[in-house]
């Protein structure tokens, strides 16, 4: 292996970032290297930079959402080839009990936000120039697609497991709260699974995505949500609700946009600060509804994330922010993605 260093974007504490050198890990027989070439910034990054999420801990070497393409691989990494455009999934180790019942987004051994690596980092080094990882932890994605677009199979294998977990059927309509990154990646990927969607909104460039992308969407600044969804409901409502925002006034509306038996809430995001669910027992039991939480995917969900980036059925061209930063411009590439209404921003490794 001639390259033995590894520069990566780091977090020292909150708005203070730092490009550090590192010693690569040696590799060992089931690892890649892989020349990143991207690496997304994810809500979780850009809102422990601005002090919204700082339980991460610290110092943060953040960043999961990349992708690259092989340079080196160990002797016995089977189905993947140099030159191969990968992007990345959660550790997991194999070997404990969750992962062995298929929740290796829950692995004991590779919980992500409590450990730190041996030289003192939290996180997962994913704004680097080069990475080795076990071949458990990538996956193909076909090289006409953009490296940009290739970094969104971790969001979107989160999407996957929650259109799973709300049992998305086709021709149902579905309403999602918030058309940013996670909520129009919600919706098109319930378009790919046959159902009709509605998405409500405040910012007017996000309306203008959505509707462009085929979408019916309601501004909330022109009209109440929930009337919303009852007009282009014919007054019956949804068969679920998908909250793509996290604050309790989106919570207490999905309630109000289901209809009148067997509705299903699922609650995609968190909210800082922590937002409050107001709804009486009663009506859960008479309305027979579900409410449905879901967080992080396991390997199954990113498999078939890989699947609809590589056959085209989601199309994430649209979810990306057209200016890009170098990794030596971070900070700003940070503070670029804090902006409120911006989309997907984009490190160059
Ligand atoms: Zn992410
Ligand atoms: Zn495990």
């Amino acid at each position: 292996m001639d390259i033995k260093k590894m520069r990566f974007g780091m977090l020292k504490a909150k708005g203070v970032t730092e490009i550090r050198e590192r010693a690569l890990p040696e590799m060992g027989e089931f690892d890649v290297l892989i020349k990143q070439e991207t690496c997304n910034i994810c809500t979780t990054d850009y809102g422990q930079f601005s002090g919204l999420r700082e339980h991460q801990g610290y110092p943060m070497a953040g960043g999961h959402e990349g992708s690259g393409i092989i340079i080196e691989k160990g002797r016995k990494v089977k189905g993947y080839e140099i030159g191969d455009r990968v992007a990345l999934l959660y550790d997991a180790c194999g070997r404990c009990d969750m992962c062995k019942s298929g929740q290796e987004g829950r692995c004991a051994d590779a919980d992500i936000l409590d450990k730190f690596s041996e030289d003192g980092y939290k996180g997962f080094f994913g704004f680097a120039d080069y990475m080795v990882v076990p071949s458990r932890r990538i996956a193909k994605i076909n090289k006409d697609l953009p490296s940009a677009e290739a970094g969104f199979l971790e969001p979107l294998a989160t999407v996957v497991k929650g259109v799973k977990l709300v049992k998305a059927k086709p021709n149902e309509t579905i309403a999602v709260i918030g058309a940013g990154t996670m909520g129009l990646l919600n919706a098109l990927t319930l378009k790919a699974y046959g159902c009709k969607v509605i998405l409500t909104e405040s910012f007017d460039n996000k309306l203008e995505n959505a509707k462009a992308l085929g979408f019916d969407v309601i501004d909330i600044k022109k009209e109440d949500p929930v009337e919303g969804v009852m007009r282009l409901t014919n007054g019956k409502g949804v068969d679920a609700v998908v909250v793509a925002v996290g604050n309790s006034a989106a919570n207490n509306q999905s309630v109000k946009m289901l209809k009148e038996a067997y509705g299903r809430i699922l609650v995609f995001a968190a909210g800082y600060p922590e937002p409050n669910f107001d709804i009486s027992s009663n009506l859960i039991h008479y309305k027979r509804m579900e409410i449905i939480g879901t967080f992080s995917a396991d390997y199954i969900d990113f498999m078939d994330a890989a699947e609809l980036l590589n056959s085209g059925a989601v199309k994430v061209t649209n979810l990306l922010e057209s200016k890009t930063f170098k990794l030596d411009d971070f900070k700003e590439a940070l503070e670029y993605a804090s902006i409120p209404g911006k989309y997907r921003v984009t490190v160059e490794l």
